[in-house]
């Protein structure tokens, strides 16, 4: 009977979770959720000055934002003191263990490294060996009374069953030290995948000088949920075929070990600029709406008053003029503003000009003559209004876009107008016309 697949996270909580970690993450929910296991969160607090609550709480809703959810846990490391000072006084039974007295720092537990050589079998990287005579004697409890990060994570990976521990390789130097420790304490050990570090652009590993690194900043500048999930998961791994759009979902079916790469990745912005847009235009609409909701939400913006039906019309209108939610949240800020800014080159261009008055003014009249405010009942009647007097329909849609947005780039005109509805569309167009010139000076 083949054993039920159960990974974990185990993030400790001293920072946002970046990206590096979310792929991590990522990648356990992923090989979990491929062979029908179980995926469990635990919080490694055990370092108790860098440890913080709310960073607790940001992994927790990145992972969630993410959709990467977990089966079991959180479990704290914090809590689980007992059984650490338990395993310890066993191999301090046996010897493997002492107790180290350091006259400044205390009385530590301190473990023996065997001198001998280990192998450490790893299913992304070939087997690597370690000379562990290299290693010094290590600290399992330390003076305070904490564990240590490889005691807890052995003690902890046993207690939970884990079968396999998906990680960045920046762990593979601790693999000797934790081997040893399942070993002496008779325990089991998972099966490892070390899986390379990500790069910045440039080359050098990834860090904050190339930007933004945690989720939480990716979140605000408004990237969509998927779209991170879906890049992240690539650096490191494809499913063949060239396949790169991918829900969670399809990566919960496609995703293997065998195809992790054994080298490094590059984080490209642009690809991910390119791949958020890709979600933009793609997903249902109403899906869209609500990401757009808790994005401007999330950005103070006071939705009241606006229901789904018109959020998925404002989804509809911008989803293909824009890379990023913030791009939306700047581009459509005309919408939810209760004073709008004119842009001086539009006003210039567009309104101040001879004959604009009396277009906007005639515009004006017609709108408010306008029951049905629907956008497509607007275009009907200012394509008669255009036919009977010779105009351009961009001749007469250009003033009343700059003067309902402030602006000369807004989506179809008419969409416009039905997304601002009427009352604002009308006074904003009455603000125009009381500001311009009444008539259209030489100079
Ligand atoms: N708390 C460790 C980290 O955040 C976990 C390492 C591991 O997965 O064993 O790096």
């Amino acid at each position: 009977m083949t054993e039920k697949v159960r990974t974990r996270f185990a993030p400790s909580p001293t920072g946002y979770l970046h990206v590096g970690g979310a792929r991590t993450a990522l990648y356990n929910f992923l090989y979990a959720r491929r062979h029908g296991g179980t995926f469990i969160l635990r919080i490694e607090d055990t370092d108790r000055e860098r440890s913080e609550d709310r960073f607790t709480q940001a992994i927790l809703d990145s992972l969630s934002w993410l959709g990467i959810n977990w089966d079991e846990g959180p479990v704290f490391q914090s809590q689980r003191l007992d059984r650490y000072r338990e395993a310890a006084e066993k191999l301090l039974a046996s010897g493997e263990a002492y107790c180290d007295e350091d006259p400044e720092k205390g009385r530590a537990v301190k473990m023996r490294m065997p001198r001998r050589i280990i192998k450490v079998p790893d299913l992304v990287h070939d087997e690597i060996e370690f000379d562990a005579s290299l290693n010094d004697d290590f600290v399992i409890i330390k003076s305070d009374g904490f564990p240590a990060y490889n005691f807890a994570c052995v003690v902890d990976d046993a207690d939970l069953a884990i079968t396999h521990v998906i990680r960045g390789d920046e762990h593979l130097s601790n693999m000797p030290r934790q081997l040893v420790l399942y070993e002496a304490l008779g325990l089991p050990a998972p099966q490892f995948a070390h899986i390379p570090m990500i790069l910045g652009p440039d080359g050098a590993k990834l860090s904050k000088r190339h930007g933004a690194t945690s989720v939480t900043e990716y979140h605000d500048k408004g990237f969509l949920p998927e779209a991170l999930a879906n890049f992240v998961a690539l650096l490191g791994w494809s499913p063949g075929n060239d396949l790169e759009i991918m829900s969670i979902e399809d990566m919960c079916g496609l995703f293997d070990l065998s195809r992790a790469r054994k080298n490094a990745s590059r984080f490209d912005n642009e690809k991910l600029m390119w791949m958020n847009g890709q979600y933009l235009m793609n997903l249902p609409a109403e899906r869209l709406a609500a990401d757009i909701r808790e994005y401007l939400v999330r950005k103070n913006v006071d939705l009241a008053g606006y229901d789904d039906v018109w959020m998925t019309r404002l989804a509809e209108a911008y989803r293909i003029r824009i890379k990023t939610l913030d791009d939306l949240y700047v581009a459509a800020a005309y919408v939810f503003a209760d004073e709008i800014e004119y842009d001086p080159a539009s006003m210039k261009k567009v309104l101040e000009k001879e004959g604009v008055l009396d277009v906007l003014s005639a515009s004006r009249d017609i709108l408010a003559a306008q029951d049905d405010w629907a956008s497509d009942r607007l275009e009907e009647r200012f394509r008669v209004f255009c036919e009977e007097t010779g105009r351009a329909l961009g001749k007469v849609a250009q003033p009343i876009r700059v003067a309902v947005t402030g602006s000369t780039a807004s989506p179809p005109i008419f969409e416009t107008l039905a997304l601002l509805g009427r009352d604002k569309s009308l006074s904003r167009i009455d603000s125009v016309l009381k500001r311009l010139p009444t008539a259209s000076s030489p100079e």
